[in-house]
C-alpha cells in the first residue's frame, strides 16, 4: 500500500508528488492520459519539424514560485530561455508598447506614448520592489497566510498603507487612467490582466496585470528549452529520482471514503489503489465534489456552493508552423515572444462584453506566442513556431462576427474561428498567412479531451474573479487544500492560489498532508482551522 495517491500528473500533481516523495513517502501518481503534463506539454502536431506547446507556454509564475523553486529542477535538465524583449503590444497606428527586461528601457519606450509615462512605469516597478516578494509569498500560502500576511502588511504600510491597498483593488482600466497619459503603459497592463477571465473594469484586474507585468520585468516570461513538455519531463525525472512512480492510462473514477476518511481510489479499469496517509486530488473542484466523491459523503451546503462555482471562459487555440518569422509591421513586436493583439483598452472591454453576453467575439483578443524567438530549438533556423489563443463563451448564443459560428465546435466552426484569429494577426503582420506551412486547431472540446481539468479549455481551474479567490476558492470558507473528507486534499488549480503553472496548489496540498501527521496538527491546528472555517461559512443548510 502506498502512503499517498496523487490523482493527475499535471504540474500541481507532480509538484505534490515530488514534495511527498522527498519527505520519504511512498507515492503513486495516477494519470488518465498516456503521458504526463496536463496543460504543460508539447508535441509536433502543427508540423513534424516544429515543436508546439499544446496549452501553457510562458512561465513567469513558475520561475518566481517558491514551490517550483524548491525543487531545483535545473538539476533535472530544465533550462530556461528568454526572448530579447518580454512582451509587445502593437497598436493599429504602427506604434508598439514593449516590456523590456530592463525597467529603464521599458520606461524610455513608454515615455514616447505620453509625457510622464516613463516615470509612471518606474513608480509601478518601485512599488513591486517594495512589496512584490511579500505579496507573492502571501498569495501562494494557504489561507490565512499568517507569517507572510503579517510581513506583507508591514510592507504595505511602508509603501503607502491604505493607498497601496487601494492600488491593489483597482480595475486595470482605472489603474491605467490614474497613472498614464498615453496608451502604451495601460495596454501592457490590461493585456497582462486578460490572461485571466477578468474584464478591464473588474476589481483587482489591475493587480493581476501589474503582477504579471512586474514578474516579466523581474524574471522575463521564460520558456523551457525544447518545449513546455521539458518542464514536465524535469518534474517527472525528479520524482523518479526520489522514488515516486506514475501510472498512465489510469483514470480515477472514485475516491473511496469510509467514516469520513479517504482510504484510496478506484480507477476506470476497476483497480483499487489504497493510500495509508493521504489522497491528493489534482482534479477540478466540480470533478472532485459530487464526482469522484459522492454527495452522500459531503456536507449539504457544499452541493449548493458547487452549483455556484464559476468556470473561467472557454479557450480556442491555433498552432502554426511558419516558413519565416512573423512579418510584424511594428519592429518592436519581432523581439518579444509574447505579443498581445487588441486595438486598445476599449477593444478589450468590447471583447469581454461579448464574452459576457455569450457572443463569439468578432475581434477576438489574441495572445500570441512566437516560440522560436525565445527558444531557437523549437523550429528550423529562419522559421517560427507560433500559436495564438483567445477565449470564447462556454455556451454560445450568437456569433458577433456574423459568420454563423454556433459553438458546436465542429470542423466548420473550428475553421471559421481559426481564420478569424489568424485575421487578427494578419492585420498587424500582413503576409502572415502566406508563410503558414502547417496549422493545427485546438477547439474547447479538443482541449477538454486532452485533459479533463480543462473544462471547455478553461485555463485557470475556475474564474479569477474576487468572489472565487482566497477564502472563496473554490467555495466560500476554503482557501486551503483540506476538504470535508479527512486525508483528502484538493491539489489542482481549482484550489487557492488558482490557475497558472506555479505548483502552489500541489505544494500546499502536500504540505498539509505532511503537517497532518504531526500530533500538534492532528489535535490542535487541524480542529482549530476546521472550527474557524465552519464559523466563517455560517450554519449548515
Ligand atoms: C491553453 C492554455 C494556455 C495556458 N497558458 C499558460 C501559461 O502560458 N502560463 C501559465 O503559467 N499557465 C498557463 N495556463 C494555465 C496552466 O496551464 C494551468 O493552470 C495548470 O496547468 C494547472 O495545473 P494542474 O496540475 O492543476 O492541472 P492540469 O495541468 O490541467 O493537469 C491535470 C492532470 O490531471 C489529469 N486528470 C484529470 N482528471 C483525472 C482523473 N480522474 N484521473 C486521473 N488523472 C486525471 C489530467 O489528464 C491532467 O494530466 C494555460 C492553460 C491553458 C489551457
Amino acid at each position: 500500500m502506498a502512503d499517498a495517491v496523487v490523482v493527475g500528473a499535471g504540474p500541481n500533481g507532480l509538484v505534490a508528488a515530488n514534495v511527498l516523495a522527498s519527505a520519504g513517502w511512498d507515492v503513486v501518481v495516477l494519470e488518465a492520459a498516456e503521458s504526463p503534463g496536463g496543460a504543460v506539454r508539447s508535441d509536433r502536431g502543427a508540423h513534424p519539424d516544429y515543436v508546439s506547446d499544446m496549452c501553457s507556454a510562458f512561465y513567469p509564475l513558475g520561475v518566481a514560485s517558491p514551490a517550483l523553486g524548491s525543487l531545483d529542477l535545473e538539476r533535472y535538465g530544465l533550462e530556461w530561455r528568454r526572448s530579447p524583449a518580454v512582451l509587445a503590444h502593437p497598436l493599429p497606428d504602427g506604434r508598439c508598447a514593449v516590456l523590456e527586461e530592463d525597467p529603464e528601457r521599458t520606461a524610455r519606450g513608454l515615455e514616447s506614448f505620453g509625457p510622464g509615462d516613463g516615470d509612471a512605469w518606474l513608480r509601478l516597478w518601485g512599488l513591486w520592489e517594495e512589496i512584490g516578494d511579500d505579496l507573492l509569498g502571501a498569495l501562494m500560502t494557504p489561507f490565512p497566510p499568517l507569517k507572510s500576511g503579517a510581513s506583507l502588511a508591514l510592507r504595505l504600510r511602508a509603501a503607502g498603507g491604505l493607498r497601496a491597498l487601494r492600488f491593489l483593488t483597482l480595475p486595470v482600466r482605472r489603474l491605467g487612467e490614474e497613472e498614464f497619459t498615453g496608451p502604451g503603459g495601460p495596454l501592457l497592463l490590461a493585456g497582462s490582466a486578460l490572461h485571466t477571465d477578468l474584464f478591464p473594469e473588474a476589481a483587482v484586474s489591475g493587480a493581476f496585470g501589474w503582477l504579471m507585468a512586474m514578474l516579466g520585468q523581474r524574471h522575463g516570461w521564460p520558456v523551457p528549452r525544447g518545449g513546455a513538455g521539458e518542464l514536465t519531463a524535469a518534474l517527472v525525472r525528479r520524482l523518479e529520482a526520489v522514488g515516486g512512480t506514475i501510472r498512465y492510462g489510469a483514470r480515477v473514477t472514485e475516491v473511496v471514503v469510509r467514516d469520513g476518511r479517504a482510504l484510496g481510489v478506484r480507477t476506470a479499469d476497476g483497480d483499487a489503489v489504497r493510500a495509508s496517509r493521504a489522497v491528493l486530488a489534482a482534479v477540478s473542484a466540480p470533478v472532485l465534489y459530487g464526482g469522484l466523491v459522492g454527495w452522500e459523503h459531503l456536507p449539504t451546503r457544499l452541493r449548493d456552493d458547487l452549483r455556484r462555482f464559476q468556470w473561467d471562459h472557454a479557450t480556442f487555440k491555433v498552432d502554426w508552423a511558419l516558413s519565416d518569422p512573423v512579418p510584424w509591421t511594428s519592429p518592436g513586436a519581432s523581439r518579444a515572444a509574447t505579443v498581445h493583439i487588441a486595438d486598445g483598452v476599449d477593444d478589450l472591454t468590447r471583447y469581454s462584453a461579448q464574452l459576457a453576453a455569450r457572443r463569439v467575439p468578432d475581434r477576438p483578443f489574441a495572445l500570441v506566442g512566437q516560440m522560436t524567438t525565445a527558444d531557437p530549438d523549437r523550429s528550423p533556423p529562419g522559421t517560427e513556431s507560433v500559436w495564438a489563443y483567445t477565449h470564447v463563451p462556454r455556451s454560445v448564443v450568437a456569433d458577433a462576427g456574423g459568420a454563423g459560428i454556433t459553438g458546436s465546435w465542429d470542423a466548420a466552426d473550428a475553421e471559421k474561428m481559426a481564420d478569424r484569429l489568424q485575421g487578427r494577426i494578419e492585420k498587424y503582420a500582413p503576409g502572415f498567412g502566406s508563410r503558414v506551412v502547417g496549422r493545427r486547431i485546438l477547439t474547447p472540446d479538443a482541449l477538454h479531451g486532452l485533459d479533463a481539468n480543462l473544462d471547455g479549455g478553461a485555463t485557470n481551474g475556475g474564474t479569477a474573479a474576487v468572489h472565487q479567490q482566497l477564502f472563496f476558492r473554490p467555495v466560500p470558507g476554503s482557501g486551503r487544500p483540506e476538504t470535508p473528507i479527512r486525508r483528502l486534499y484538493l491539489a489542482s488549480a481549482s484550489a487557492h492560489p488558482g490557475g497558472g503553472v506555479h505548483g502552489g496548489c500541489g505544494y500546499n496540498a502536500a504540505r498539509a498532508a505532511l503537517h497532518a501527521q504531526t500530533p500538534l496538527a492532528r489535535h490542535v491546528i487541524g480542529p482549530t482551522l476546521t472550527a474557524l472555517q465552519r464559523l466563517l461559512s455560517g450554519p449548515e443548510v
